[in-house]
């Protein structure tokens, strides 16, 4: 989870241009693919065998993400530019993220419009965080849904022919109703996120809830709740790489270890596969 890229951080939700390019040099490295928030959501995981699916997220529109420059194409420095680079510089790990945006993204007028025709022409997933970022859970529940949609409204005004399918909750409130967040009259999404802690389930455990799943907020190795930022998680997974989610490069068919309980550093237990369900 991304907020900021700013010079100096003046929150635990900035990071810093160098930070970024150095958090996805690492996830290319370790051998992460970054995969959209919609597939995640119903478990289309269609990268390479023996890679890991990441999702990028972005929320709040902020400029620093996204803002062409005089070519059309984003602006050196900022977030989008970054990912194209690493991208470049490393086959295999796609320029992909999903961008929740509210009121006037990207700084808004017709720039923000452009930039946010601009992802999604380019494969990157435009979600919604709400058209007022309000806390949806102290919110009455008929304003809430309201704007939902109308968050939901401006993308769909900016980008005709497409949907949002999933949801970034401010402040990573759930509704009282936790199914608000997910459906309702005028919206429907397959995934909805919260802010924090951890690492998501994947779609294919019983464990996941599409309407709540978690993020890891990017952050280095110190700092404010630095047990739960990226660099510690991104740790633990490193040491622990049956705990991670690994393609067996066949879309079509999940691949578990046979014999569950008894980690195997190198994954080489039988593997059991099952066709999921449409
Ligand atoms: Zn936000």
């Amino acid at each position: 989870m991304y907020h900021r890229l700013v010079e100096k951080p003046v929150s635990v939700y900035d990071r810093t241009p160098a930070d970024f390019r150095a958090e996805l040099q690492r996830l290319a490295g370790e051998g992460y693919v970054p995969i959209t928030v919609a597939d995640l959501s119903i478990g289309r995981i269609d990268i390479p065998a023996g890679k890991h699916p990441v999702a990028l997220t972005f929320d709040d529109g902020d400029p620093t993400t996204i803002t062409l420059g005089p070519d059309g194409t984003p602006a050196p420095g900022t977030a989008v530019r970054i990912l194209m680079d690493v991208a470049a510089a490393n086959p295999g790990f796609p320029a992909v993220a999903s961008m929740y945006v509210n009121a006037a993204p990207f700084g808004g007028g017709e720039g923000g419009t452009r930039a946010l025709r601009w992802l999604h022409d380019n494969g990157f997933e435009v979600g919604n965080h709400t058209f007022g970022h309000i806390n949806l859970r102290t919110a009455p529940a008929e304003r809430a849904r309201q704007d939902i949609v109308r968050g939901d409204g401006l993308i769909r005004e900016a980008l005709p022919g497409y949907a949002p399918s999933t949801l970034a909750l401010p402040f990573g409130a759930r509704p009282r109703d936790t199914q608000l967040a997910a459906r309702g009259e005028g919206y429907n999404y397959t995934g909805v996120l919260l802010v924090g802690s951890n690492p998501t389930d994947s779609p294919y455990s019983a464990d996941f809830e599409p309407s709540g799943i978690p993020r890891i907020r990017s952050q280095g190795a110190d700092g404010t709740d630095a047990a739960f930022g990226s660099t510690t998680w991104l740790d633990k997974l490193a040491a622990q790489p049956q705990s991670r989610y690994t393609s067996d490069g066949n879309p079509a068919t999940v691949s578990y270890p046979a014999r569950t309980g008894t980690p195997s550093p190198q994954l080489d237990t039988p593997v059991v596969a099952y066709e999921p369900l449409p």
